[in-house]
């Protein structure tokens, strides 16, 4: 904008000051006929920039709600971690976040029963630390081979572009490890009543990290401080119709009226020396920790109390990674985190383009350098200039943090064994489905559980499918298994009837 021009003065693209903005330049004839003309550049860029407005839509966790707000650490949790944003009570970092389902797409409903995808972008002092959790502790997978083929199970039919019990069963009797994440999305916790009563889950395990090359193996945990709220399946499926934004609003709403959520964000720890004694693989996402050998020690409050201004620009652009950590955070051994780390960035480099970072609401408040890394589609600002751009300059040396030094030792974690294929399904992966059902679902969840798994069963087609999804659920308990028959028998006998 120039200084004679003022602010909200309609211009084109480029500049130029256009006296009106509704008509098209036509060469008329008398009985009103039109044609349009190719230099007609504001009627070009019109219809041009219409046609892509939309950029791809993330394959999974498409629809969204977003929300600003901040980290908050209430608790000292320096023995274990150097990470300045997590070092400070009372220290504040800034935070946007991104909740959404997984499967559908971005215009379908958000109260579908699904998992609840929840990506937090942390600004730190030391650059952007995401956390991108789901809102159920364990995943269904735990091998990065098969997370394609278990969203496809779960999105719609190659042939009749439709969700198909069929193939979201057929997935699941093959992939038995599944069975504790299926528990979860059958359960209450499927059709989560508002975003602002959910907790989340790490689900991987991390390593936080001390100067002196110390660590411990942390999960995080988010609990939401107003408690945990949730739909019964015949709330969920009449919203979806009536109000298919209904859990985007809620959050929305909620934050402009000033009653934004907080959740307490707590860990659960191991020393390295303490694993061989852990009952469970804890690089494996589809078991939990038990609370009772691993209690919750709190970290710090995310409270969400701004709306986004732009949804597209600060929300829809918004990219996170497993990958984006800040020094005092380190990955695991956990195979699906691994994956994700190259997964989630190069999602983003298709979806928006290879320079994803430097866009407003991915940008981190620190200075970025990284001048090896430039060009590019759509690169922003000076681009470095004439700065060297390859590594090892005398010319202009660059400078680095210090944890090249010797004041810090990296960590040690010996890894080694053959290589492999590997993920059997054992008794172990029923163990902990088992102690959902038996010791943590009241009668009255056990019941809605069944009921809303015997409705999903009973779209099944073939006959010999079914009887492998009742042996599955058998083997979590052989009660919950006939129960689950006899439940979806006596629906398939009423739709006969
Ligand atoms: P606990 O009894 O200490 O933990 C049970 C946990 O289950 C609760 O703390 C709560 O976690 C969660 N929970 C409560 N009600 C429901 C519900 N209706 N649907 C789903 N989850 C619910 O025992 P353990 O830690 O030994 O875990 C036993 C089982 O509980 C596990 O096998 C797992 O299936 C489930 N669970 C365990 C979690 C963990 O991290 N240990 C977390 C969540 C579930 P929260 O406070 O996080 O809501």
């Amino acid at each position: 904008m120039i200084a004679s021009q003022p602010e909200h003065m309609y211009t084109l693209a480029e500049g130029a000051p256009l006296p009106r903005n509704d008509t098209s330049v036509q060469v008329r004839n008398k009985q009103g006929g039109g044609l349009v003309l190719l230099q007609d550049t504001q009627l070009i860029e019109t219809l041009a920039h219409f046609a892509r407005e939309r950029i791809p839509e993330r394959v999974v966790h498409a629809k969204a709600a977003g929300a600003r707000g901040y980290f908050e650490v209430t608790h000292d949790v320096s023995d274990i971690t150097d990470a300045d944003f997590l070092n400070g009570i009372g220290k504040r970092s800034e935070v946007l976040t991104r909740i959404s389902t997984v499967g559908p797409e971005s215009g379908s409903a958000d109260t579908i029963r699904d998992v609840h995808g929840w990506a937090t972008k942390i600004k730190t002092n030391e650059g952007n630390n995401d956390w991108v959790f789901n809102n159920i502790p364990v995943f269904f997978v735990r091998d990065p081979i098969k997370f394609p083929s278990l969203n496809r199970s779960h999105k719609r039919h190659p042939a009749t572009h439709s969700v198909d019990a069929d193939m979201f069963w057929d997935f699941h009797v093959n992939a038995p490890e599944s069975v504790h994440a299926l528990m979860f999305l059958f359960g209450d916790r499927g059709t989560p009543a508002s975003l602002r009563h959910i907790n989340g889950y790490s689900g991987h395990t991390y390593k936080w990290t001390k100067k002196d090359g110390s660590f411990h193996y942390v999960r995080i945990h988010y609990h939401a401080d107003g408690g945990v709220k949730n739909l019964s399946a015949d709330e969920a499926t009449k919203l979806a119709g009536t109000n298919p934004d209904a859990l985007i609003l809620d959050l929305y709403n909620a934050i402009e009226a000033g009653n934004g959520p907080s959740y307490t964000v707590s860990i659960q720890t191991i020393h390295p020396e303490d694993l061989a004694r852990c009952p469970v693989n804890i690089f494996d996402m589809t078991k939990v920790l038990p609370h009772a050998l691993y209690p919750l020690r709190p970290v710090g409050k995310l409270v969400f109390n701004q709306t986004p201004k732009n949804y597209f620009a600060e929300i829809e652009q918004a990219a996170f990674s497993p990958s984006t950590m800040v020094p005092g955070i380190e990955p695991s051994a956990d195979p699906m985190l691994q994956a994700r780390m190259f997964s989630y960035p190069d999602a983003a480099r298709y979806r928006l383009g290879v320079n994803y970072q430097q866009l407003p609401t991915n940008a981190a408040k620190v200075p970025i350098y990284i001048p090896t890394e430039r060009d590019g589609l759509m690169t922003f600002g000076a681009n470095y200039g004439s700065d060297p751009n390859y590594v090892h300059s005398s010319i202009l040396p660059t400078t680095f943090h210090d944890n090249a030094t010797s004041e810090y030792k990296p960590t040690e974690e010996v890894l080694q064994g053959p290589v492999v294929f590997t993920s059997q399904v054992t008794e172990e992966d029923f163990k902990q489905p088992r102690a959902l059902w038996n010791d943590v679902l009241s009668k009255e969840e056990q019941d809605r559980f069944v009921s809303n798994i015997a409705e999903n069963i009973a779209g099944v087609q073939r006959d010999w499918l079914r009887e492998k999804v009742f042996e599955l659920f058998s083997k979590v308990d052989t009660k919950l298994g006939e129960r689950i028959e006899a439940r979806v028998k006596s629906l398939l006998t009423k739709d006969s009837a």
